[in-house]
């Protein structure tokens, strides 16, 4: 028996998650799993109704999970609390640091037959590229303290953020970005701005000694500027990609934009006893609620990530992302891949996937 915990939370987050049902309900049918689901209010809906961004209910139930399934949380409707109220800090960074989820992996994929899905030209682009993002999710810029403002003088208010690392977080994601790094091509570049920054420095030197430990894999380092360069002159370049939390933030949005779509980029949030949190790499996307539209790739393969890395059940995780290829190659796309005129919808494109599913399952 697995447990999720699911929480679709705001804008095109219940939308996309619909669609992330219809395939637990494939597997479920073909497979015989057990797995148990239950919803819970979080975002945005959930200050709406008990003026908490996390109720103690919600976070109850993900404590007695296996693995919490996420949409996406915030939204205009927000936008006038406070920063520290508002629904994507009070949630899901709260939850980040809570679990401990110091992983963050975000593949980021473009097969080599649906290349015309990206905005770089061709001759760039024709092998497709597949690259996996290890983020540093609950350190570094954002989460560094002391941060605030210094409102003394009004006419020249300062605000301040700190960017820490210290050698045991840095050592604990590289071990992480090393091993998996052993699983597929052997390559790691790191990412940093070793050039400016002390606490690039100090990512440089603790990712050069960590590699010690893997001769097999090779290591080169980038500074931020350059890596946002190479991306966009040759992606097939890139294999693991090892980063801070600040830079993994910024370079992964990058990269979803040259799959095609923000739509198509799923995320897994892990500690290390495996507990993770799933999601779309994109955000609430408001101007797309209730009206059919969104794309739930990246809602359907963050399950598929649910599966490998959650419950060790790569079988099921790679069946689901084969009947998201034959659905693009079938030719139904949603509206952010298309050109505009020919689509389907949300819920037509979680149907061909779950009916997909079904015949390969
Ligand atoms: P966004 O990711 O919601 O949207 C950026 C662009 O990507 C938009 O053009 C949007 O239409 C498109 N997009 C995103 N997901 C898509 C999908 N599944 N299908 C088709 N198109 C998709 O980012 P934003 O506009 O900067 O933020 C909107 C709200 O979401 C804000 O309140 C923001 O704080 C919040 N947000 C939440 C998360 C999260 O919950 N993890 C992450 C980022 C932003």
């Amino acid at each position: 028996m697995y447990k999720i915990a699911i929480l679709p939370g705001d804008g095109i987050g219940p939308e996309i998650m619909t669609e992330a049902y219809k395939i637990l309900s494939v597997i479920q049918k073909k497979k015989k799993i057990k797995i148990y689901t239950k919803e819970f209010d979080v975002g945005g809906k959930a200050i709406d109704k008990y003026n908490t961004a996390l109720p103690k209910n919600t976070l109850k139930g993900c404590q007695e999970s296996d693995a919490i399934l996420f949409g996406a949380v915030g939204g205009p409707k927000w936008n006038y609390l406070l920063p520290e109220k508002k629904p994507e800090i009070s949630s899901l960074l709260f939850l980040r640091k809570f679990f401990n989820l110091f992983i963050n992996l975000r593949p980021a994929k473009l097969y080599k037959n649906l290349n015309n899905l990206s905005p770089l030209k061709e001759k760039i682009i024709k092998n497709g590229f597949d690259i996996l993002f290890i983020r540093e999710l609950i350190g570094g810029i954002y989460f560094g303290l002391p941060k605030g403002r210094n409102n003394l003088n009004p006419e020249n208010i300062s605000a301040f953020d700190t960017a820490i690392y210290s050698t045991n977080e840095i050592k604990k994601i590289s071990k992480f970005a090393f091993k998996q790094a052993l699983k597929r091509k052997k390559k790691i570049v790191s990412i940093d701005k070793a050039n400016v920054l002390e606490s690039s420095i100090l990512w440089r030197e603790v990712v050069t000694k960590v590699s010690k430990d893997f001769p097999e894999v090779q290591l080169t380092h980038l500074y931020v500027d350059n890596a946002a360069i190479q991306l966009i002159k040759d992606p097939s370049q890139f294999d693991v990609i090892l980063c801070p939390n600040l830079f993994g933030d910024i370079l992964t949005d990058e990269c979803a934009i040259l799959t095609g779509s923000l739509g198509m980029l799923p995320s897994a949030s892990l500690n290390k006893k495996k507990f993770g949190l799933y999601e779309p790499a994109g955000g609430s996307a408001p101007e797309l609620q209730n009206k059919n539209l969104a794309n739930p790739i990246a809602q359907i393969l963050s399950l598929a990530m649910l599966f490998k890395y959650s419950f060790n059940l790569t079988n099921i995780s790679l069946a689901i992302e084969n009947a998201i290829l034959l659905t693009l190659k079938q030719g139904y796309f949603t509206q952010d891949l298309s050109n505009g005129l020919n689509f389907v919808t949300t819920s037509t494109m979680g149907t061909k996937i779950s009916e997909n599913l079904l015949k390969i399952l």
